[in-house]
C-alpha cells in the first residue's frame, strides 16, 4: 500500500547533473588553460554532498547512484549519517562535515569515515581514539575564515595548530573552509574569506604540514568564481538540480524531485463562505476547490496557503485557505473537468508547466534547501 502523496526521485537527473558539473568544471578550467585566464587550469574533482538524507531525496539510494556515476569522495553532516552509508554498502571515502564534540567517536573508526578537525579537543580525541587502535587516521582540517560557526580561526593558526600536526596517529590529507554569503553577490565577506584561507594554506606550509589538498567551494561557490575551486568543489544543491537564488548556470540541470498527489474531493463553495482552519479564504465568487491529501506532516509549509500554486490539469491551482496537516485546498474554479482521482503536481513537471524547490521556496520566503530537506518521512520516495 502507498499513500497517493509520493515523492519521485530521478536518479537518471541526478548522474545527469553530476556529470553536467564535472563537465562544466572540465571545459572552463579547458578555457583558463587555453585563455590564459585566471582560475584553476585543473578541473578540481567534486564530493558529492549528500548530508540530511541527501536534501530530503534518501541518502542511500542517492550516494549508490552517486558512487555508480563515478563519485570519488561523498559528505554527510555527521557520524551517524556516515555509519548508515557505509551499512548500506557505500564504499567510496566518506567525509564527515559536522562537530565531533559530543559525538560517539568509534563509529569513525569502524566505518572508516573521514572526520573533519575543527578544533584541539577534536584532535585531542581522534588521536587518542587512533593511537589506542594502533591506526593512522586521515582527516581534513576546517579553518574558520568568517562564518564563525566551525574551525580553528583564521587567525591564530600558528599557535593552535602546531599540537594537532604534531599527532603521531593523525594525517592531514586536506584543508577546507566553508563561505558563508556565496549567494550574496554583492557582499564582501566572500573575498575576504577567500583571501583568509588562502593565507591559512600559507601558514600550513610555513608550519610544514605535509602535501594536502585544499577544498571550499558549495554550490553558490562554485557558480560565482572559479578561484575558489582549488583541488575539490563540494556541491549539494546542484547535484539535485537547483540552481540557489539569485544565481544563474547554464549548466543543463534537471531537478531530480518530483512530488504528486491525487484529488480526492471536488467541491463547491457559495459566495461568503469560507475555507478550512481559521476561516482564513472567502469565496467571493462561487469557487470549485479541489481538496488534495498532502499538508504539512507531508512537509508543506503552513505559509503556503494563499501564497502557492500546484498543478491540476495542465494549469496553475492557487492554493487556498490553510494548509493543515494532511490536506489541503486549491481554487480549480477556472480549469475545467477537474475531477477526483486527477493528478496534482506540488513540484515537478505537468504539461508544459513546472514548479520547482526555488519557486515554491520563493513564495514563501524561504530556500530550496529547507524545501527539499522538509520532505515529511511519510512520503513515499520511489525511484526511477
Ligand atoms: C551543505 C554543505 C555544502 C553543500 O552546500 P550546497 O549549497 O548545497 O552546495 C558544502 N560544504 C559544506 C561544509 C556544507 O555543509
Amino acid at each position: 500500500m502507498v499513500r497517493c502523496t509520493t515523492a519521485r526521485v530521478d536518479l537518471g537527473a541526478l548522474e545527469s547533473n553530476f556529470k553536467a558539473i564535472d563537465a562544466y568544471l572540465a571545459n572552463e578550467s579547458g578555457l583558463n588553460r587555453s585563455a590564459g585566464r585566471g582560475g584553476p587550469a585543473i578541473a578540481p574533482g567534486t564530493i558529492a554532498v549528500v548530508k540530511a538524507n541527501a536534501y530530503g531525496h534518501g541518502a542511500r539510494r542517492v550516494a549508490a547512484a552517486l558512487e555508480t556515476a563515478g563519485a570519488t569522495m561523498l559528505a554527510v553532516a555527521d557520524i551517524e549519517e556516515g555509519v548508515d552509508l557505509r551499512t548500506s554498502g557505500i564504499r567510496v571515502p566518506i567525509l564527515v562535515f559536522g562537530a565531533l564534540s559530543v559525538s560517539d567517536l568509534d563509529g569513525v573508526f569502524d566505518f572508516d569515515l573521514t572526520p573533519t578537525i575543527s578544533s584541539p579537543a577534536a584532535g585531542h580525541a581522534l588521536q587518542s581514539g587512533a593511537a589506542k587502535r594502533g591506526a593512522t587516521l586521515r582527516y581534513h582540517l576546517k579553518i574558520d575564515t568568517g562564518m564563525n560557526r566551525l574551525g580553528f580561526r583564521h587567525d591564530n593558526l600558528h599557535r593552535t595548530l602546531p599540537e594537532l600536526l604534531d599527532s603521531a596517529n593523525l594525517a592531514l590529507e586536506a584543508v577546507h573552509t566553508h563561505f558563508g554569503t556565496a549567494d550574496e553577490p554583492g557582499h564582501t565577506l566572500f573575498e575576504m574569506q577567500r583571501t583568509r584561507f588562502e593565507t591559512a594554506c600559507r601558514t600550513l606550509d610555513e608550519l610544514g604540514a605535509g602535501p594536502r589538498v585544499r577544498h571550499a567551494a558549495n554550490s553558490a561557490a562554485l557558480l560565482r568564481d572559479s578561484r575558489v575551486w582549488f583541488d575539490f568543489v563540494r556541491p549539494g544543491l546542484l547535484l539535485y538540480g537547483l540552481v540557489p537564488a539569485p544565481l544563474g548556470s547554464t549548466m543543463p540541470l534537471k531537478p531530480v524531485m518530483s512530488l504528486t498527489s491525487r484529488i480526492v474531493a471536488v467541491k463547491g463553495v457559495r459566495v461568503g463562505e469560507t475555507v478550512g482552519y481559521g476561516g482564513r479564504f472567502t469565496a467571493d465568487r462561487p469557487v470549485t476547490l479541489a481538496v488534495i491529501p498532502a499538508g504539512y506532516a507531508d512537509g508543506l509549509d503552513r505559509r503556503l496557503g494563499d501564497h502557492g500554486f500546484v498543478l491540476v490539469r495542465g494549469r496553475r491551482a492557487k492554493i487556498v485557505g490553510a494548509v493543515s496537516m494532511d490536506m489541503l485546498t486549491a481554487d480549480v474554479t477556472d480549469i475545467e473537468g477537474v475531477g477526483t482521482g486527477d493528478e496534482v503536481v506540488l513540484l515537478g513537471m505537468q504539461g508544459d508547466k513546472a514548479i520547482d524547490a526555488r519557486e515554491m521556496a520563493d513564495w514563501i520566503g524561504t530556500i530550496p534547501y529547507e524545501i527539499l530537506c522538509r520532505l515529511g518521512s511519510r512520503v513515499e520516495r520511489y525511484y526511477v
